[in-house]
């Protein structure tokens, strides 16, 4: 049987609720606070004034992958979603509760049974400041939410069975009736593979489904990826595609199947802004761009990885001078990135008026493709889709390259395009789309799961 895991900040009822749910369920309960207690025989206010939280997570991370593999009900400290390798083993074949109250319960309960501050603010304030900083990791760990604001540990837990009894996807749409979706417009291939999925495990109601909103998209390699990591890291998900012309659509769908989260591709990276509620303000804000959306208690929210992806490649040529060639939707997450680098950068586009509006926005340079030549950049960033298709002429004439620069081509089919080709006869160092792709996904697997997967396990997978 698979475990039931408890996450959430302190005061939001995780051992009263976990305890009744293990009473139910006949499972034993584990405190994982408890445990570690137990074990380095000291309190963890002691462990955390004496020695520090990062000592605290040791211990923690030994406790946490101690636990009984199956057949539990566990309760996990507040900060447990933090560490990736604790998310690696608690998320492994467990269905994960995230309870959560508003800031005036959790005060009100946190006063009843006082715990020791986590930072010198006053009470209130503290709550809000670390759940503000936990929100994301919150949304990664969790399958299903609980707000225990106004309920009873008792009624909390009568929620939480009947979560494990039927899930969240209708019966309607696990039924094998079509009438659901409007046919014609989810292309009947991915309805198919959709329904596929939920009839494969009728008394399974609780594998979930995630997937790649676009139009088109059945050629991305997501759902692949995504699958494979599933089965690798024991999660109960299912990722497909939701391709269909209208994103509103794809939202209605994938709003009524509970999806976990959506990789967001061509042409919806900025529609799909105003149809969600927050989006993240350091990067996508900026970037005006949102390829992840998370749905997770009550909210909606989205993150933009493309630029990781095109930044860590890139991580040791800060302050290089470079040209980005195109000014569309990659151009801006690339943009975002090399001047986080401080990259003295100049953008070139075939329609200038694009690249000096993404330069005025990003406070650099711009110009026309022409303009390559009197550059003479360190680095080249290709944004342009030119060289996926064969016969494609190259972005930047062959013999503007030259030995000492580094060619990043963010078009990942083909895998080596003829501007990479160009570039490596020219003897300058390559990296290839693939190694934005890796990037970006990982970082979106992170937000999706809380679970930093190794880039080589990615480039293995793929
Ligand atoms: P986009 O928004 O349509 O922008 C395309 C840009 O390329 C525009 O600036 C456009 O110039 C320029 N362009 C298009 N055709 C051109 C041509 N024939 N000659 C010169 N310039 C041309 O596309 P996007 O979403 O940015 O995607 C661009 C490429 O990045 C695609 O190949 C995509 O596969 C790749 N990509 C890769 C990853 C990855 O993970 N590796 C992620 C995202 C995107 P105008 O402004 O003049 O139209």
């Amino acid at each position: 049987m698979k475990r039931i895991v408890f996450c959430g900040y302190r005061g939001t009822g995780k051992t009263d609720v976990g305890t009744i749910v293990a009473q139910k369920a006949g499972l034993p309960f584990i405190d994982t606070d408890i445990l570690i207690e137990q074990k380095t025989g000291r309190s963890i206010p002691d462990i955390f004034h004496e020695d520090g939280e990062e000592r605290f997570r040791e211990e923690e991370r030994k406790v946490i992958a101690g636990l009984p593999a199956s057949g539990a009900v566990i309760s996990t400290g507040g900060g447990v979603v933090t560490d990736p390798v604790n998310m690696e083993h608690l998320r492994k074949d467990s269905t994960v509760f995230v309870l959560y109250a508003d800031i005036d319960t959790i005060a009100d309960r946190l006063a009843k049974k006082p715990r020791p501050p986590l930072t010198g603010l006053p009470l209130r304030e503290e709550i809000a400041e670390m759940m503000d900083r936990r929100r994301q990791h919150y949304m990664a760990a969790t399958d299903y939410c609980v707000d225990t604001s106004e309920t009873t540990p008792d009624a909390a837990a009568a929620t939480v069975m009947d979560l494990l009894a039927k899930g969240t996807i209708p019966q309607q749409v696990r039924a094998p009736c079509t009438s659901f979706f409007k046919t014609g417009r989810i292309p009947q291939k991915c309805l198919d593979r959709l329904l596929k999925v939920l009839a494969e495990k009728p008394d399974d109601p609780l594998t979930r489904l995630m997937g790649v909103a676009g139009y088109p998209c059945a050629h991305s390699r997501g759902p692949r990826l995504f699958n494979a990591l599933f089965e690798r890291y024991g999660l109960d998900y299912h990722y497909t595609w939701f391709e269909d012309p209208e994103l509103d659509e794809i939202m209605r769908v994938a709003r009524a199947l509970d999806v976990k989260g959506l990789s967001v591709t061509i042409p919806f990276k900025q529609d799909i802004i105003p149809m969600i509620d927050e989006i993240d303000e350091h990067a996508a804000q900026q970037i005006g761009a949102v390829n992840t959306v998370i749905f997770a208690c009550g909210t909606a929210m989205g993150w933009n990885t493309d630029w990781i992806g095109v930044r860590k490649p890139l991580v040791d040529l800060k302050g290089s001078k470079a040209v980005l060639l195109g000014a569309g939707g990659a151009a801006a997450g690339a943009a975002f990135a090399m001047v986080d680098l401080d990259m003295d950068l100049t953008i070139l586009n075939r329609t200038p008026e694009k690249a000096k509006a993404m330069a005025e926005r990003f406070g650099c340079r711009w110009g026309e493709l022409s303009d390559f030549e009197k550059i003479r950049p360190d680095v080249v960033v290709n944004s342009t889709p030119l060289g996926m298709n064969p016969g494609d002429r190259m972005p930047v004439s062959a013999d503007l390259l030259k030995k000492d620069m580094t060619v990043f081509d963010l078009v990942y089919t083909p895998p080596v395009t003829p501007l990479i080709e160009a570039a490596r006869a020219a003897g300058c160092t390559t990296i290839t789309g693939t190694e934005m792709f890796i990037g970006q996904a990982r970082e979106q697997f992170y937000l999706f799961f809380g679970i930093d997967v190794p880039a080589e396990k990615i480039r293995e997978l793929l």
